[in-house]
């Protein structure tokens, strides 16, 4: 089975426990307006490699990522749900530690399937009001709540990730909105806060379009 991924990161700290190879796949239909990775939006592009080829490059970093494992993350890795499934299935072969980066922005049975491969779900939760969800993601909140759902009913180790964004989600009701699904989900062992960062404007300025959030830095 192919896939398609956008970039591979061999080694990295950031998306997941210890130390991990990520997988940035390609295609996403979203648009958050934080997102740091546009190069992923478009579906026809990336770059197409097997299920076999993909598991081979990242079992050669398996001796520095015994501790850790690896991500995918994107783009939108349940797009891909059967490709990233087969490729978690070939990783606990190898006794590698697998983890999901996801806005969980749909559900389907292909997804089922690739979340009874996942060990760890970092899910993105970006926001608290549906309003919110549909102007600045493009889905409703419910999608990312019906996710968590799923998530407690199979008890799959899940982190809840937010980028703070000032005056958009930094207020009293997003942090306790946020804090209280730690209390009523039993899987969710932590939330990560994340920085809103610059890093990718210049990933912007090559696709011709603006970053939505530039003007918070000046
Ligand atoms: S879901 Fe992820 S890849 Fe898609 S637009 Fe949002 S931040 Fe970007």
């Amino acid at each position: 089975m192919n896939g398609k991924i956008s970039s591979f990161q061999s080694l990295g700290t950031l998306d997941g426990p210890g130390l991990r190879t990520v997988v940035f796949m390609q295609g996403c239909p979203l648009r958050c307006i934080c997102c740091h990775n546009p190069e992923t939006w478009d579906f026809n592009v990336g770059m197409t490699i097997s299920a076999d080829d993909l598991v081979e490059k990242i079992l050669r970093y398996k001796e520095y990522i015994k501790d850790g494992g690896a991500t995918f993350s994107g783009g939108e890795p349940i797009y891909q749900a059967k490709f990233v499934a087969e490729v978690f299935r070939k990783l606990h072969d190898n006794n590698i530690h697998t983890c999901l980066d996801t806005s969980g922005c749909i559900y389907n049975d292909d997804i089922d399937e690739l979340l009874n491969n996942a060990d760890l779900v970092l899910l993105d939760y970006k926001y608290s009001t549906d309003e919110a969800y549909k102007k600045y993601v493009g889905c409703s909140v419910s999608a990312p709540t019906y996710f968590l759902e799923k998530l407690e009913e199979k008890n799959i180790k899940t982190w809840i990730r937010r980028v703070i964004i000032p005056k958009i989600n930094d207020d009293d009701f997003s942090y306790s909105d946020i804090e209280n699904m730690k209390k009523t989900h039993s899987c969710v062992e932590k939330i990560e806060y994340l920085p809103l960062s610059l890093l990718c404007k210049e990933k912007y300025e090559n696709m011709g379009i603006d970053f939505p959030v530039e003007h918070l830095f000046e």
